[in-house]
């Protein structure tokens, strides 16, 4: 048994913390195999013991001989995030709030619907970028999410649905990383936890079932494409640049042009041709819902095989914001319909337990005092929605 090891940096040493082999990566572990003098089919082995049976007692994982199981109980542990709370809404979406390591908790989401069951996964306690309209972003920042806690949240929800049962049907079978905070800021600890979402040997989804969410980190989208290949969305939410500066801050060191460059280079790099990158248009009364909008979103992305995705504005207290109304809607559809866009619209789901996009983990965490910032400006009134904030450029 080696001390410490150059390849993986893990340090392995007997009275040291145990490795918590949950979030570790397929080329992780195998690394961690070598390091104890272990061969590499015990990768499979074990992943599939984490992954698809649910098991985090070595001693049950009865394929691996007794010395091993001894030196992993030494050494490692598989440490999923605690389950706090568990909330069903009336149409079938669940809710889960689970403790990290720090104490301090995040919610996933799963959404039924005909034909799939969309799992929204976390990938940091709170969120640094604080986009004008989202709940998570008036928390303010805490940290990154190790990969664990990102697939520990996979884990949680299959497990709740009796999962790990090879002769069931799926119930999870897409995960957006949708939930709170950037994934492209948590890098390394995204990438290796979708890549065990899609490992055979665990979660085994295909990367079209796998989603990346981002508001526009361009430096980090320009290097996705070398370790992965899932599916991108982007948060676009406004036609140009003015709008979105006020909307999506980031916008203002990585404006439109940049971000969609990035994005078209992203498609690039897959190895398969027919990829789409999904555009998130979430739309607010009377700041990004006119017809002009629309019809400068289709000018905009003409270039970019995308399909659109429109998100009704999700309320909560104080945002300032209102959702926006039927009519408005539609007709923003329609414009982008008639231009040739593929549009869905998200229907609002989970309404009964706050489990809406943007929504999430409102009033258990104030983490850096910003929410409690947000709410003082609120009822000082300065906090006035943006209305039609520089359209056309203006
Ligand atoms: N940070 C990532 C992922 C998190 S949010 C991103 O920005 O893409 C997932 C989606 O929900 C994003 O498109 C986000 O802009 C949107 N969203 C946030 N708050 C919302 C709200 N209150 N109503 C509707 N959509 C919201």
């Amino acid at each position: 048994m080696t001390s410490s090891t150059e390849t993986t940096g893990i340090v392995i040493e007997p009275q040291a913390e145990k490795i918590n082999l949950l979030g570790l990566s397929a080329d992780k572990l195998e690394r961690f195999f070598a390091d104890i003098g272990e061969k590499r089919f015990r990768v499979q082995q074990v992943l599939k013991w984490i992954h698809q049976r649910g098991v985090t007692e070595f001693a049950a994982m009865t394929d691996l001989s007794k010395g091993l199981r001894e030196k992993l109980g030494d050494l490692a542990e598989v440490r999923p995030p605690e389950l706090v709370s568990q909330h069903d809404s009336k149409d079938g979406t669940r809710k889960w709030l689970v403790r990290t390591d720090g104490g301090e908790c995040v919610e996933a989401v799963f959404i039924p619907e005909k034909d799939r069951g969309t799992l929204c996964v976390s990938s940091q306690i709170g969120c640094s970028l604080d986009c004008s309209f989202c709940a998570t972003g008036k928390q303010g920042f805490n940290r990154n999410l190790s990969a664990a806690e990102i697939i520990g949240q996979v884990w949680v929800a299959v497990k709740s649905f009796g999962g790990f049962d090879e002769r069931r049907d799926r119930v999870v079978t897409n995960v957006v990383m949708m939930g709170m905070g950037e994934p492209l800021m948590n890098f390394d600890n995204v990438v290796d936890a979708m890549g065990l979402m899609m490992h055979d040997c665990a979660y085994g989804l295909s990367k079209r079932r796998v989603t990346l969410s981002t508001a526009g980190v361009v430096p980090a989208l320009d290097r996705l494409g070398d370790v992965t290949d899932v599916s991108l969305a982007i948060s676009l939410h406004a036609p140009n640049n003015p709008l979105r500066n006020e909307l999506v801050p980031i916008n203002r060191k990585y404006p439109l042009e940049i971000l969609l460059a990035s994005a078209r280079n992203y498609l690039h790099k897959l190895p398969d041709t027919h990829r789409k990158i999904t555009i998130e248009y979430t739309l607010i009364d009377q700041v990004n819902d006119r017809p002009e909008h629309a019809r400068e979103l289709a000018q905009l992305l003409k270039e970019l095989p995308c399909k659109i995705n429109l998100i009704p504005f999700n309320p909560f207290p104080n945002s300032g914001y209102a959702r926006v109304s039927g009519n408005a809607l539609e007709r923003f559809r329609d414009i982008l319909y008639k231009q040739g866009y593929t549009v869905t619209v998200r229907s609002t789901r989970g309404d009964d337990i706050a489990a809406a996009c943007g929504q999430l983990a409102g009033d258990f965490n104030d983490l850096t005092r910003r929410k409690a910032r947000h709410e003082e400006r609120y009822r000082r009134n300065e906090n006035q929605p943006v209305r039609m904030v520089g359209f056309n450029g203006s």
